[in-house]
Protein backbone atom coordinates (compact mmCIF):
# COMPACT_ATOMS: atom_id res chain seq x y z
CA UNK A 1 0.00 0.00 0.00
CA UNK A 2 1.22 3.75 -0.57
CA UNK A 3 -0.39 6.72 1.10
CA UNK A 4 1.49 10.00 -0.14
CA UNK A 5 1.48 12.15 2.82
CA UNK A 6 1.53 16.22 3.39
CA UNK A 7 3.51 17.00 6.35
CA UNK A 8 3.98 20.61 6.57
CA UNK A 9 3.48 24.13 5.54
CA UNK A 10 5.60 25.61 7.51
CA UNK A 11 9.02 24.97 6.08
CA UNK A 12 7.94 24.92 2.63
CA UNK A 13 5.38 21.93 1.15
CA UNK A 14 6.93 18.89 2.96
CA UNK A 15 5.71 15.62 1.65
CA UNK A 16 6.49 11.97 1.86
CA UNK A 17 4.85 9.06 0.05
CA UNK A 18 5.85 5.93 1.66
CA UNK A 19 5.12 2.43 0.34
CA UNK A 20 4.48 -0.61 2.89
CA UNK A 21 4.04 -4.06 2.76
CA UNK A 22 2.72 -6.75 4.48
CA UNK A 23 2.15 -10.61 3.51
CA UNK A 24 -1.64 -11.13 2.80
CA UNK A 25 -2.00 -14.73 3.87
CA UNK A 26 -1.89 -14.10 7.87
CA UNK A 27 -5.17 -12.80 9.86
CA UNK A 28 -6.28 -9.22 9.43
CA UNK A 29 -6.53 -9.22 13.25
CA UNK A 30 -2.68 -9.78 14.08
CA UNK A 31 -2.04 -7.48 10.57
CA UNK A 32 -3.96 -4.49 12.19
CA UNK A 33 -2.29 -5.07 15.69
CA UNK A 34 0.95 -2.15 15.65
CA UNK A 35 2.43 -4.02 18.27
CA UNK A 36 2.98 -7.30 15.38
CA UNK A 37 4.63 -5.09 13.38
CA UNK A 38 3.37 -6.81 9.97
CA UNK A 39 3.05 -3.71 8.12
CA UNK A 40 6.66 -2.65 7.10
CA UNK A 41 8.19 0.59 5.10
CA UNK A 42 9.98 -0.23 2.35
CA UNK A 43 10.81 2.75 0.33
CA UNK A 44 9.85 6.30 -0.52
CA UNK A 45 8.65 7.34 -3.95
CA UNK A 46 9.86 10.15 -5.38
CA UNK A 47 7.80 13.32 -5.57
CA UNK A 48 8.43 15.55 -8.58
CA UNK A 49 8.88 19.34 -7.85
CA UNK A 50 5.73 20.97 -9.20
CA UNK A 51 6.49 23.34 -12.07
CA UNK A 52 4.68 26.24 -12.59
CA UNK A 53 4.57 28.92 -15.48
CA UNK A 54 6.36 26.44 -17.93
CA UNK A 55 5.30 26.15 -21.59
CA UNK A 56 2.99 23.61 -22.53
CA UNK A 57 5.31 21.64 -24.14
CA UNK A 58 8.37 21.53 -21.97
CA UNK A 59 5.67 20.76 -18.56
CA UNK A 60 4.24 17.82 -20.71
CA UNK A 61 8.28 16.47 -21.09
CA UNK A 62 9.28 16.57 -17.52
CA UNK A 63 5.62 14.81 -16.79
CA UNK A 64 6.81 11.69 -18.81
CA UNK A 65 10.24 11.42 -17.32
CA UNK A 66 8.42 11.82 -13.67
CA UNK A 67 6.35 8.86 -14.67
CA UNK A 68 9.59 7.29 -15.83
CA UNK A 69 11.65 7.87 -12.77
CA UNK A 70 8.44 6.76 -10.48
CA UNK A 71 8.31 3.41 -12.76
CA UNK A 72 12.56 2.57 -12.21
CA UNK A 73 11.97 2.97 -8.19
CA UNK A 74 8.72 0.47 -8.22
CA UNK A 75 10.84 -1.95 -10.71
CA UNK A 76 13.76 -1.92 -8.53
CA UNK A 77 11.15 -2.12 -5.54
CA UNK A 78 9.46 -4.68 -7.07
CA UNK A 79 11.87 -6.69 -8.79
CA UNK A 80 13.02 -9.16 -5.68
CA UNK A 81 9.24 -10.35 -5.46
CA UNK A 82 8.52 -10.90 -8.68
CA UNK A 83 11.61 -11.48 -11.06
CA UNK A 84 13.58 -13.64 -8.21
CA UNK A 85 16.08 -15.82 -9.77
CA UNK A 86 15.51 -19.57 -9.00
CA UNK A 87 17.20 -22.06 -11.48
CA UNK A 88 15.84 -25.30 -11.10
CA UNK A 89 12.22 -24.16 -11.27
CA UNK A 90 10.06 -22.64 -13.43
CA UNK A 91 7.23 -22.19 -10.83
CA UNK A 92 8.64 -19.61 -9.31
CA UNK A 93 8.47 -21.16 -6.03
CA UNK A 94 11.60 -20.69 -4.05
CA UNK A 95 12.85 -20.70 0.15
CA UNK A 96 12.29 -18.01 1.73
CA UNK A 97 13.73 -17.60 5.29
CA UNK A 98 10.77 -16.59 7.71
CA UNK A 99 11.06 -15.26 11.11
CA UNK A 100 11.15 -18.27 13.18
CA UNK A 101 14.63 -19.02 11.25
CA UNK A 102 12.74 -21.66 9.45
CA UNK A 103 13.14 -21.79 5.31
CA UNK A 104 9.79 -22.16 3.35
CA UNK A 105 9.09 -23.31 0.30
CA UNK A 106 7.04 -19.89 -1.38
CA UNK A 107 5.19 -18.25 -4.24
CA UNK A 108 5.06 -14.34 -3.60
CA UNK A 109 2.38 -12.98 -5.50
CA UNK A 110 1.29 -9.33 -5.85
CA UNK A 111 -2.34 -9.50 -4.41
CA UNK A 112 -3.53 -5.95 -3.73
CA UNK A 113 -2.17 -2.33 -3.51
CA UNK A 114 -4.03 0.55 -1.39
CA UNK A 115 -3.95 3.73 -2.26
CA UNK A 116 -6.06 6.98 -3.09
CA UNK A 117 -7.88 7.42 -6.70
CA UNK A 118 -5.07 9.91 -7.74
CA UNK A 119 -2.31 8.11 -6.43
CA UNK A 120 -3.57 4.97 -8.06
CA UNK A 121 -3.37 6.63 -11.38
CA UNK A 122 -0.20 7.81 -11.07
CA UNK A 123 0.76 4.41 -9.96
CA UNK A 124 -0.63 2.44 -13.33
CA UNK A 125 -0.11 5.52 -16.21
CA UNK A 126 -3.83 6.08 -15.93
CA UNK A 127 -4.46 9.64 -16.90
CA UNK A 128 -6.43 11.37 -13.70
CA UNK A 129 -10.02 11.66 -13.34
CA UNK A 130 -11.24 8.64 -14.33
CA UNK A 131 -12.10 5.50 -13.00
CA UNK A 132 -9.44 3.02 -12.15
CA UNK A 133 -11.60 -0.15 -12.17
CA UNK A 134 -13.06 0.29 -15.54
CA UNK A 135 -13.49 2.04 -18.53
CA UNK A 136 -16.38 4.39 -17.63
CA UNK A 137 -16.38 7.74 -19.84
CA UNK A 138 -15.81 10.92 -18.15
CA UNK A 139 -19.21 12.05 -18.21
CA UNK A 140 -20.89 9.30 -17.00
CA UNK A 141 -18.82 9.18 -13.71
CA UNK A 142 -21.71 10.48 -12.15
CA UNK A 143 -24.15 7.80 -13.06
CA UNK A 144 -25.19 4.32 -10.91
CA UNK A 145 -23.98 1.20 -12.25
CA UNK A 146 -25.71 -1.78 -11.83
CA UNK A 147 -24.26 -4.96 -10.96
CA UNK A 148 -25.23 -6.31 -14.52
CA UNK A 149 -24.38 -3.77 -16.83
CA UNK A 150 -21.10 -2.30 -15.71
CA UNK A 151 -18.12 -0.79 -17.78
CA UNK A 152 -15.52 -3.00 -19.72
CA UNK A 153 -12.47 -3.78 -16.94
CA UNK A 154 -9.08 -1.84 -17.32
CA UNK A 155 -7.33 -4.00 -19.24
CA UNK A 156 -3.46 -3.56 -19.01
CA UNK A 157 -2.61 -6.71 -20.91
CA UNK A 158 -3.86 -4.59 -24.17
CA UNK A 159 -2.43 -1.08 -23.03
CA UNK A 160 0.96 -3.05 -22.80
CA UNK A 161 0.51 -4.30 -26.08
CA UNK A 162 -0.40 -0.94 -27.36
CA UNK A 163 2.45 0.98 -25.16
CA UNK A 164 5.47 -1.83 -26.64
CA UNK A 165 3.71 -1.30 -30.27
CA UNK A 166 4.18 2.52 -29.64
CA UNK A 167 2.98 3.94 -33.24
CA UNK A 168 0.87 6.60 -33.78
CA UNK A 169 -2.26 4.30 -34.26
CA UNK A 170 -1.27 2.68 -30.68
CA UNK A 171 -0.80 5.94 -28.67
CA UNK A 172 -4.03 7.71 -29.97
CA UNK A 173 -5.64 4.62 -28.49
CA UNK A 174 -3.78 4.40 -25.45
CA UNK A 175 -5.14 8.64 -25.44
CA UNK A 176 -8.93 7.56 -26.07
CA UNK A 177 -9.00 4.88 -23.07
CA UNK A 178 -6.94 8.04 -20.76
CA UNK A 179 -3.55 5.99 -20.47
CA UNK A 180 -0.17 7.48 -21.01
CA UNK A 181 2.03 5.59 -23.31
CA UNK A 182 5.43 4.00 -21.38
CA UNK A 183 6.25 1.30 -19.65
CA UNK A 184 4.85 0.35 -16.74
CA UNK A 185 6.11 -2.46 -14.21
CA UNK A 186 3.15 -3.37 -12.48
CA UNK A 187 1.89 -4.62 -16.42
CA UNK A 188 4.96 -7.39 -16.39
CA UNK A 189 4.30 -8.28 -12.91
CA UNK A 190 2.16 -12.08 -12.90
CA UNK A 191 -0.68 -10.57 -11.15
CA UNK A 192 -4.14 -9.12 -12.39
CA UNK A 193 -3.56 -6.05 -12.34
CA UNK A 194 -7.08 -4.42 -12.52
CA UNK A 195 -8.09 -6.24 -9.12
CA UNK A 196 -4.84 -4.61 -7.10
CA UNK A 197 -7.06 -1.91 -6.26
CA UNK A 198 -9.20 -2.45 -3.72
CA UNK A 199 -12.40 -0.67 -1.58
CA UNK A 200 -10.45 1.98 0.87
CA UNK A 201 -12.44 3.21 3.74
CA UNK A 202 -10.23 5.79 4.38
CA UNK A 203 -9.93 7.23 1.15
CA UNK A 204 -12.86 7.07 -0.94
CA UNK A 205 -15.39 7.06 2.43
CA UNK A 206 -14.10 8.97 4.99
CA UNK A 207 -12.04 11.83 3.63
CA UNK A 208 -13.52 11.46 0.49
CA UNK A 209 -17.61 10.73 -0.04
CA UNK A 210 -18.53 11.46 3.40
CA UNK A 211 -16.46 14.69 3.38
CA UNK A 212 -18.48 15.78 -0.15
CA UNK A 213 -21.69 14.47 1.93
CA UNK A 214 -21.02 17.16 4.50
CA UNK A 215 -20.13 20.20 2.03
CA UNK A 216 -23.82 19.27 -0.54
CA UNK A 217 -24.98 19.47 2.89
CA UNK A 218 -23.90 22.31 3.62
CA UNK A 219 -24.39 24.31 0.38
CA UNK A 220 -28.10 22.62 0.01
CA UNK A 221 -28.92 24.16 3.80
CA UNK A 222 -27.32 27.57 2.89
CA UNK A 223 -29.76 27.71 0.04
CA UNK A 224 -32.53 26.85 1.77
CA UNK A 225 -32.06 29.37 4.42
CA UNK A 226 -31.24 26.43 7.05
CA UNK A 227 -27.79 26.98 7.66
CA UNK A 228 -28.51 28.59 11.41
CA UNK A 229 -30.69 25.69 12.63
CA UNK A 230 -28.20 23.58 11.34
CA UNK A 231 -25.01 25.09 13.13
CA UNK A 232 -27.16 25.20 16.19
CA UNK A 233 -28.20 21.62 16.05
CA UNK A 234 -24.50 20.76 15.08
CA UNK A 235 -22.71 21.98 17.96
CA UNK A 236 -25.64 21.33 21.01
CA UNK A 237 -24.66 17.45 19.86
CA UNK A 238 -23.67 15.87 23.56
CA UNK A 239 -20.34 14.38 23.98
CA UNK A 240 -21.81 10.65 24.71
CA UNK A 241 -20.21 7.47 24.60
CA UNK A 242 -17.05 7.88 22.78
CA UNK A 243 -18.28 10.98 21.29
CA UNK A 244 -15.51 13.72 21.42
CA UNK A 245 -17.63 16.80 22.21
CA UNK A 246 -17.54 19.74 19.62
CA UNK A 247 -16.92 23.46 20.39
CA UNK A 248 -16.70 24.44 17.23
CA UNK A 249 -19.79 24.85 14.09
CA UNK A 250 -19.36 23.10 11.21
CA UNK A 251 -17.95 25.71 9.11
CA UNK A 252 -14.99 26.45 11.36
CA UNK A 253 -13.37 23.27 10.78
CA UNK A 254 -11.20 23.45 7.73
CA UNK A 255 -9.99 19.96 7.58
CA UNK A 256 -12.00 16.82 8.95
CA UNK A 257 -9.60 14.20 9.76
CA UNK A 258 -10.89 10.01 9.30
CA UNK A 259 -11.23 9.51 13.15
CA UNK A 260 -13.90 13.10 12.83
CA UNK A 261 -15.61 11.75 9.88
CA UNK A 262 -16.39 8.68 11.09
CA UNK A 263 -17.76 9.98 14.29
CA UNK A 264 -19.10 12.59 12.42
CA UNK A 265 -21.35 9.77 10.81
CA UNK A 266 -23.27 8.80 14.12
CA UNK A 267 -24.88 11.85 14.27
CA UNK A 268 -25.09 13.43 10.87
CA UNK A 269 -28.61 12.17 9.72
CA UNK A 270 -30.00 13.22 12.85
CA UNK A 271 -28.66 16.84 12.31
CA UNK A 272 -29.76 17.23 9.00
CA UNK A 273 -33.12 15.70 9.89
CA UNK A 274 -33.71 17.91 12.92
CA UNK A 275 -32.18 21.52 11.15
CA UNK A 276 -35.24 20.71 8.40
CA UNK A 277 -38.21 21.06 10.43
CA UNK A 278 -41.01 22.86 9.72
CA UNK A 279 -40.92 24.32 6.53
CA UNK A 280 -44.25 24.51 3.51
CA UNK A 281 -45.55 21.06 1.80
CA UNK A 282 -43.39 22.12 -1.24
CA UNK A 283 -40.30 22.17 1.08
CA UNK A 284 -41.11 18.83 2.55
CA UNK A 285 -40.76 16.93 -0.72
CA UNK A 286 -36.86 18.36 -1.23
CA UNK A 287 -36.39 17.94 2.03
CA UNK A 288 -37.58 14.33 2.23
CA UNK A 289 -35.24 13.92 -0.80
CA UNK A 290 -32.50 14.94 0.81
CA UNK A 291 -32.52 13.38 4.08
CA UNK A 292 -33.39 9.73 2.39
CA UNK A 293 -29.66 10.56 0.02
CA UNK A 294 -27.95 11.36 3.49
CA UNK A 295 -29.25 8.27 4.80
CA UNK A 296 -28.18 6.42 1.72
CA UNK A 297 -24.52 7.30 1.39
CA UNK A 298 -24.30 6.88 5.76
CA UNK A 299 -25.55 3.24 5.40
CA UNK A 300 -23.42 2.23 2.14
CA UNK A 301 -20.79 3.15 4.92
CA UNK A 302 -22.12 1.39 7.45
CA UNK A 303 -22.00 -1.46 5.30
CA UNK A 304 -18.96 -1.47 4.06
CA UNK A 305 -17.53 -1.31 7.51
CA UNK A 306 -18.99 -4.93 8.62
CA UNK A 307 -16.48 -7.11 9.53
CA UNK A 308 -18.30 -9.86 7.11
CA UNK A 309 -20.92 -10.13 5.06
CA UNK A 310 -23.61 -12.40 3.45
CA UNK A 311 -25.94 -12.35 0.12
CA UNK A 312 -28.29 -9.78 2.36
CA UNK A 313 -26.30 -7.34 3.47
CA UNK A 314 -24.71 -6.96 0.22
CA UNK A 315 -28.30 -6.40 -1.58
CA UNK A 316 -28.83 -4.38 1.48
CA UNK A 317 -25.14 -2.18 0.24
CA UNK A 318 -26.52 -2.60 -3.51
CA UNK A 319 -30.07 -1.12 -2.17
CA UNK A 320 -28.30 1.81 -0.85
CA UNK A 321 -26.57 2.75 -3.36
CA UNK A 322 -29.46 2.19 -5.87
CA UNK A 323 -31.06 5.07 -3.51
CA UNK A 324 -28.42 7.59 -3.08
CA UNK A 325 -28.20 7.49 -6.95
CA UNK A 326 -31.74 8.18 -7.30
CA UNK A 327 -32.70 11.88 -6.84
CA UNK A 328 -28.67 12.99 -5.65
CA UNK A 329 -29.41 15.99 -7.82
CA UNK A 330 -31.07 17.03 -5.03
CA UNK A 331 -27.76 18.87 -3.27
CA UNK A 332 -26.68 20.19 -6.88
CA UNK A 333 -28.35 23.57 -6.14
CA UNK A 334 -25.09 26.12 -5.50
CA UNK A 335 -22.74 22.95 -5.51
CA UNK A 336 -20.11 22.99 -8.03
CA UNK A 337 -17.08 20.37 -8.20
CA UNK A 338 -13.93 21.36 -9.04
CA UNK A 339 -13.54 21.11 -12.78
CA UNK A 340 -16.96 24.03 -12.78
CA UNK A 341 -14.99 26.20 -10.24
CA UNK A 342 -12.38 26.09 -12.83
CA UNK A 343 -14.62 26.86 -15.59
CA UNK A 344 -16.08 29.73 -13.73
CA UNK A 345 -12.46 31.18 -12.64
CA UNK A 346 -11.27 31.43 -16.11
CA UNK A 347 -15.22 33.23 -17.67
CA UNK A 348 -14.39 36.23 -14.38
CA UNK A 349 -10.44 36.40 -16.03
CA UNK A 350 -12.40 36.84 -18.90
CA UNK A 351 -15.30 39.36 -18.04
CA UNK A 352 -12.44 41.29 -15.82
CA UNK A 353 -10.46 42.14 -18.84
CA UNK A 354 -13.29 43.18 -20.83
CA UNK A 355 -14.58 45.22 -17.76
CA UNK A 356 -10.78 46.54 -17.89
CA UNK A 357 -11.29 47.37 -21.86
CA UNK A 358 -14.80 48.97 -20.77
CA UNK A 359 -13.21 51.03 -18.42
CA UNK A 360 -10.16 52.10 -20.03
CA UNK A 361 -12.56 53.33 -23.28
CA UNK A 362 -14.98 55.35 -21.25
CA UNK A 363 -12.08 56.93 -18.93
CA UNK A 364 -12.96 60.28 -20.69
CA UNK A 365 -16.34 59.68 -21.13
CA UNK A 366 -17.71 58.66 -17.92
CA UNK A 367 -18.23 61.39 -15.02
CA UNK A 368 -17.31 60.06 -11.51
CA UNK A 369 -20.58 58.80 -10.42
CA UNK A 370 -21.77 57.83 -13.61
CA UNK A 371 -18.51 55.41 -13.44
CA UNK A 372 -19.22 54.09 -9.99
CA UNK A 373 -22.79 52.75 -11.33
CA UNK A 374 -20.98 51.22 -14.29
CA UNK A 375 -18.80 49.46 -12.13
CA UNK A 376 -20.93 48.05 -9.75
CA UNK A 377 -23.64 46.98 -12.80
CA UNK A 378 -19.83 45.19 -13.83
CA UNK A 379 -20.01 43.71 -10.78
CA UNK A 380 -23.79 42.22 -10.47
CA UNK A 381 -22.92 41.19 -14.07
CA UNK A 382 -20.36 39.18 -13.54
CA UNK A 383 -21.50 37.96 -10.35
CA UNK A 384 -24.82 36.84 -12.11
CA UNK A 385 -22.92 35.48 -15.16
CA UNK A 386 -20.44 33.30 -12.77
CA UNK A 387 -23.38 31.93 -10.34
CA UNK A 388 -25.12 30.88 -13.99
CA UNK A 389 -21.83 29.04 -14.85
CA UNK A 390 -21.57 27.03 -12.14
CA UNK A 391 -25.21 25.98 -11.81
CA UNK A 392 -25.21 24.46 -15.38
CA UNK A 393 -21.57 22.70 -15.26
CA UNK A 394 -22.29 21.64 -11.76
CA UNK A 395 -22.36 17.51 -11.08
CA UNK A 396 -20.88 14.61 -9.81
CA UNK A 397 -18.63 13.73 -12.69
CA UNK A 398 -16.12 12.62 -10.09
CA UNK A 399 -13.81 8.67 -10.07
CA UNK A 400 -14.98 8.48 -6.32
CA UNK A 401 -18.67 8.59 -6.32
CA UNK A 402 -18.64 5.78 -9.07
CA UNK A 403 -16.24 3.71 -7.60
CA UNK A 404 -18.44 2.83 -5.26
CA UNK A 405 -20.24 0.89 -7.19
CA UNK A 406 -17.46 -1.32 -7.53
CA UNK A 407 -17.62 -2.02 -3.72
CA UNK A 408 -19.85 -4.99 -3.76
CA UNK A 409 -18.01 -7.35 -6.10
CA UNK A 410 -14.73 -7.46 -4.35
CA UNK A 411 -16.34 -7.70 -1.15
CA UNK A 412 -18.25 -10.45 -2.42
ZN1 LIG B 1 -15.38 2.38 -13.20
Amino acid sequence: MSDGTHLSNFAGDKQEWPVYMTIGNQSSKIRQMPSTHSIVMVTLLPIPIKNSNVPQKQLDEQRQTNREVLNEVLRRLLQPLTFKQNPGTESRYYNVLCADGNFRHCKPVLAAWLAGCAEYSDLHHLMRDVCVWCECPKNELRDYVPPDKQHRRQDYNVYRTLSDANTKAANAELSSRHVHQGFNVFRHIPCIVSDLLKPDLLHTMQIGMLDHLDRWIFHYLTTHERLDQYNAIWSSVPAYYNLTPKNTSYEEVSQWNGKEMKEMSWYLLRVVTQSQRGGSPAQHAVFNHAILRTRALLEIYMYARYKSHDDATLSYMEDALRCFHTFKDVFILGWAGRMAKAKANALRMELMKKRKVDKETNAQAWTPSKKRGEMIAWRDYISHEIGVSKELDADFNFPKIHSISYWVKPIH
